[in-house]
């Protein structure tokens, strides 16, 4: 558990998930609520999705649409977390995409695509959210990777580049904002199940879950408990590492 530091009294941190609407993002958002925090949660769809859970969560819910692809959209998410919550304490950047197939036939708008999801849009919000934490002397930055940054399977140059580039990024962003007691890490997960991997196939998933040492894939609760403990008290000497949440299929990565 951790304990709320608000400027403003109110119970929780503030809380600020980028790919909320499903998977691992809003596994994240259940795991904070459940804990007590003030969450704002990124969408892109039209439709605003509803409070999860527990209907006791959902004045501590704000759905806020953002496209992280977009940096007037982030700008207007990070206003609207804090009008509505104060300032951003803890940003889980999960948002993320694949665009698989092997490098010969991988168009540049693919390549560029996944960057700019992945990696850039990590970037932009990360920048957003440091910002106000320098100020408040505090914060928690996690950057949902993947174990595909250290295996590099076929088919994912530009997912495993994304997702590399985001390890080097947090640890130079660790350094700089670790005077101020703000700690940037990384979780990699390896293969877990949600759209994402639903979209592999069936043979893909079932080959892929075979070589995962624990023998099954991982559930978005899973990772979101790991992310969860990145954000909690007990994680404030960690800084600049990778927590691999994979049933050991990176194995040190
Ligand atoms: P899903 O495909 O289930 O969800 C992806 C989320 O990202 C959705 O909420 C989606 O929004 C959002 N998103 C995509 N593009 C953008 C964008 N440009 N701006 C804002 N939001 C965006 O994936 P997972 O939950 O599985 O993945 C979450 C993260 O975990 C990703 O970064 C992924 O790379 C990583 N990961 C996943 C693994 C897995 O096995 N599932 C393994 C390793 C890492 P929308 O609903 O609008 O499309």
């Amino acid at each position: 558990m951790v304990s709320g530091e608000g400027a403003d009294a109110q119970p929780g941190r503030v809380v600020l998930v980028t790919g909320a609407s499903r998977g691992i993002g809003l596994a994240c958002v259940e795991w904070f609520l459940a804990n007590g925090d003030r969450v704002a949660g990124t969408y892109r769809g039209e439709k605003e999705p509803a409070a999860p859970g527990d209907p006791e969560w959902a004045g501590r819910f704000l759905p806020v649409r953002c496209d992280v692809t977009d940096p007037g959209d982030v700008e207007r998410a990070f206003s609207e977390a804090e009008a509505a919550f104060g300032p951003v304490e803890v940003l889980v950047s999960n948002a993320g995409i694949t665009r698989d197939t092997l490098v010969l036939r991988m168009g540049d708008d693919a390549w560029d695509d996944v960057l700019a999801t992945n990696l850039t849009g990590g970037f932009r919000v990360a920048k957003r959210a440091i910002a106000k934490m320098l100020r408040l002397r505090r914060g928690r930055i996690i950057f949902v990777s993947s174990v595909g940054a250290f295996v590099g399977l076929p088919g994912q140059a530009n997912y495993a580049a994304s997702k590399a580039g985001l390890v080097g990024m947090a640890r130079a962003m660790a350094r700089e904002v670790a005077s101020r007691s703000i700690t940037v890490n990384v979780v990699a997960p390896g293969v877990v199940d949600t759209d994402m991997t639903a979209e592999l196939g069936e043979g893909r998933l079932q080959a892929l879950g075979e070589m995962v040492p624990l023998g099954r894939a991982g559930t978005a609760a899973e990772v979101a408990d790991a992310i969860g403990y990145l954000a909690s008290d007990g994680a404030g000497y960690i800084t600049g590492s990778v927590l691999a949440v994979d049933g050991g299929l990176g194995m040190g990565l």
